[in-house]
């Protein structure tokens, strides 16, 4: 059951500005090359590591606690950016256009970490298994799968975890952050 308190909420790591302007540039360049795309706002771009939706504020507290735990249990950690791909794969029509992004060891235990704290917070298990994904645009209209050029914009450091609500907008959706959880326990 949702209530008009309810947040839509998610739990996501932070990019870096000069990451996020890389970003910006990749897809200026995409641009003229894929057609239908309804491309994201750079400033917006984050790894996504456990979808919440409605969310009830007791729960955003229980969630709170969690997720600094599982943040300062985890080191900053590099990651590296490269490959677009269209979700979801060959032979349908794409519905999302992303930038890999190869998680390693450490970002995934602490994927599984939030993943314990959504469950322990009250949330259904994901069903799906992770697949890390900066997410460039979205396809409204039926399109033909584009062909997409290479790209590798080299290894980020990651290295704050982020509880945010989204505000769903005609213009996209509005992220703002909630709490943010340096991890390894740092400021
Ligand atoms: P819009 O839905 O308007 O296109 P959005 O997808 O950016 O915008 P949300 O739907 O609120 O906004 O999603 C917030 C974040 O969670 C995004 O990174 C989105 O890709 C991710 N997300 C949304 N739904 C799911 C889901 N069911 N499973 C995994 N990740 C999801
Ligand atoms: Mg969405």
């Amino acid at each position: 059951m949702s209530s008009p308190r309810d947040v839509r909420a998610f739990v996501a790591l932070e990019l870096a500005p000069e990451v996020r302007r890389a970003i910006g540039e990749l897809i200026a360049s995409l641009r003229p090359r894929v057609p239908g795309a309804r491309w994201v706002r750079p400033d917006g771009v984050h790894l996504t590591l456990r979808f919440l939706g409605d969310t009830p504020p007791a729960r955003i507290d229980q969630l709170r606690l969690a997720l600094a735990g599982a943040a300062s249990a985890c080191e900053p950690f590099e990651a590296h950016l490269s490959a677009l791909g269209t979700f979801p794969g060959p032979g349908k029509p794409p519905r999302v256009l992303w930038l890999g992004i190869q998680v390693p060891p450490p970002g995934l235990a602490l994927q599984a970490a939030c993943e314990r704290a959504a469950v322990a917070a009250g949330f259904p298990p994901e069903g799906r298994p992770f697949r890390g994904h900066l997410t460039l645009a979205r396809f409204r209209e039926r399109v033909l799968r584009p062909a997409l050029p290479p790209a590798d914009l080299g290894a980020v450091r990651l290295e704050i975890l982020t509880l945010l609500r989204s505000d769903l907008r005609p213009g996209g959706a509005v992220y703002t952050p909630i709490d943010r959880f340096p991890l390894g326990g740092a400021e």
